[in-house]
């Protein structure tokens, strides 16, 4: 073998040299590579973080003073909706919070926040490959892994997949499985030359809207809603945004067009406060990209020598931004593993039990947020109550979980244990019920008929008692829903059908 370690490491970016920097911190001793195909990290998606991926960032690998400095302070997310494309700008509906976040979140820029952490990592002491490109994997086992990594072999005690949607572990091993239920696809790019949100000129011209809310709007994830879409507008450090579009293909196409970019523009032209915010924006170089067929994941993540980490194990849906929240559980849940393993203990017990944990935390997590989302999220009444429900359930559930300890908590996913199983299963309802309504208002021509003139701006979310208030504000406007929209679930009645006028004799 040209090279032997404890540790090889597939894959630099986030979830690669967060593992990796988490085992050398804690097992200095390891000998862990880090393989990065990339010789420098382009800008990605992934640069809005939640308060569980920034308690991850900030209380278990201490970045708070990096992330104050070289990216920005998030305010929360802000969702707009409209009635129609010629809508006023000051009619559209907003929903969001009045005031600052209570919890830290963080716009990042990618490029600079995986650069760091993959240079944490190596003056922790990991080895560094970079450029370097993973061209062949055997799995033979606990300490008898073999590798290829340009034209080197290198023999690894332990192999963590962290190659991000190459998923070069699920494929070799055919665990690799798409969630055709949910066929949502996407389009993004970089561009300046976007309105402030929070400048003169926009408050003065709409006064009733720079007076409604406390906090600032351009440093939120701006979300333009529609029928079967949605868009992010992410302000990142330094003047550019990223924007961006996600669809599900069985209710929605986007404009047609010769390029991403265009297509893009053109599709926020037809949202009210795309229009106004957006409308002057101009891609920045040639950054505008597209994935197709979103969702998927592995039908396990950890074995006799290997685990996955990040999105190499699974992706759900960019809604509310749960990526690197997965990153984060992943990346902690296999350090775990990897080190019982290298102290010499039997850990096929305990992968066997985080591969079905996982399972379950994703497909609840999909049954309970997303599936059919799409279908109602362009209507503002229904939205509003999925919006309080959904947020203030994260809150008391991933949310108060990684803040009550975050050095052992991150190892547990979502939806664990009795309590989890029960939030899955009311979860799942609500979000099933609020589904089928937009399909009735949708059938009966009344879908988004709550889209203008009313603002829902929450005094905050923090993980506490006012989450379970918020909760029940949710259930409350999700049972008014239900019963305005009672009506349209009573089947109209049948009408005989006209009969053919008789032949003349
Ligand atoms: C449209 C969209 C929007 C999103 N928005 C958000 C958001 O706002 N917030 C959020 O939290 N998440 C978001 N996500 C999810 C987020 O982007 C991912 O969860 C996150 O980037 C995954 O990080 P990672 O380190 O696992 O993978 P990646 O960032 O993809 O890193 C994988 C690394 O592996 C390297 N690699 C791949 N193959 C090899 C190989 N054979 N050899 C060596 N190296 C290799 C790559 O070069 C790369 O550096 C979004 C995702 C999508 C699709």
């Amino acid at each position: 073998m040209d090279i032997s370690c404890d540790v090889a490491v597939i894959g630099g970016g986030f979830s690669g040299a967060s593992t990796a920097l988490l085992l050398k911190r804690k097992n200095p001793a390891l000998k862990i590579l880090v393989v990065e195909k990339s010789a420098e990290f382009d800008r990605k998606v992934g640069e809005s973080t939640t308060e569980v991926s920034s308690c991850f960032l900030t209380r278990v690998l201490g970045l708070s003073t990096y992330l104050g400095h070289c990216h920005l302070a998030k305010q929360g997310l802000r969702m707009w909706f409209a009635d129609s494309p010629e809508q006023p700008f000051e009619e559209c509906v907003e929903m969001g919070a009045r005031y600052n976040s209570r919890l830290s979140g963080f716009q990042v820029d990618r490029s600079l926040l995986d650069a760091h952490l993959l240079g944490l990592a190596a003056e922790a002491g990991c080895e560094v490959l970079r450029p370097a490109k993973l061209t062949g994997v055997h799995l033979g086992g606990a300490g008898k892994n073999t590798l290829e990594i340009g034209g080197k072999a290198v023999s690894a005690k332990w192999v963590i997949d962290a190659s991000g949607r190459a998923a070069v572990i699920a494929r070799a091993k055919n665990l690799y499985r798409p969630l055709t239920e949910h066929p949502i696809n996407a389009i993004w790019g970089r561009f300046s030359g976007v309105k402030d949100w929070d400048g003169a000129p926009l408050r003065e011209r709409f006064p009733s809207y720079a007076g409604a809310c406390r906090t600032s709007r351009a440093w939120a994830t701006n979300h333009l809603m529609g029928y079967g879409w949605w868009c992010w507008i992410i302000p990142l450090r330094g003047g550019d945004y990223s924007l961006g579009l996600v669809y599900d293909s069985r209710l929605f196409t986007p404009p047609r067009g010769d390029s991403l970019a265009g297509r893009l523009q053109e599709h926020f032209r037809s949202h009210p406060v795309g229009r106004e915010l957006l409308g002057d924006a101009r891609l920045v170089g040639n950054d505008v990209r597209a994935y197709s067929a979103l969702p998927y994941f592995s039908e396990e993540i950890a074995g006799d020598g290997w685990g996955i980490v990040g999105d190499a194990a699974g992706f759900l849906d960019p809604l509310y931004s749960p990526g690197l929240d997965f990153c984060a559980f992943t990346a902690r849940g296999i350090q775990g593993l990897v080190e019982r393993s290298l102290a010499g203990e039997d850990i096929s017990a305990a992968a066997r039990i985080y591969n079905e944990r996982f399972l379950f935390c994703y497909h609840s997590w999909f049954d309970a947020i997303y599936r059919d989302k799409y279908y109602y999220m362009g209507d503002a009444e229904l939205m509003a109550a999925a919006f309080l429900l959904d947020v203030s359930s994260y809150h008391l559930g991933p949310v108060r979980q990684v803040f009550r300890d975050p050095e052992t908590e991150f190892s547990q996913f979502p939806f664990q244990g009795f309590p989890g199983r029960i939030a899955a299963v009311c979860l799942r309802f609500y979000n099933a019920r609020l589904s089928a309504l937009a399909r009735r208002k949708r059938a009966a021509g009344c879908y988004g008929d709550r889209n203008a003139n009313w603002r829902l701006l929450v005094g905050g979310f923090a993980p506490d008692v006012s989450a379970v208030r918020t909760f029940f504000r949710g259930l409350g406007r999700w049972l008014r829903a239900e019963i305005r929209n009672l009506g349209l679930s009573v089947p109209a009645p049948v009408r005989a059908p006209e009969r053919e006028p008789a032949a003349a004799s």
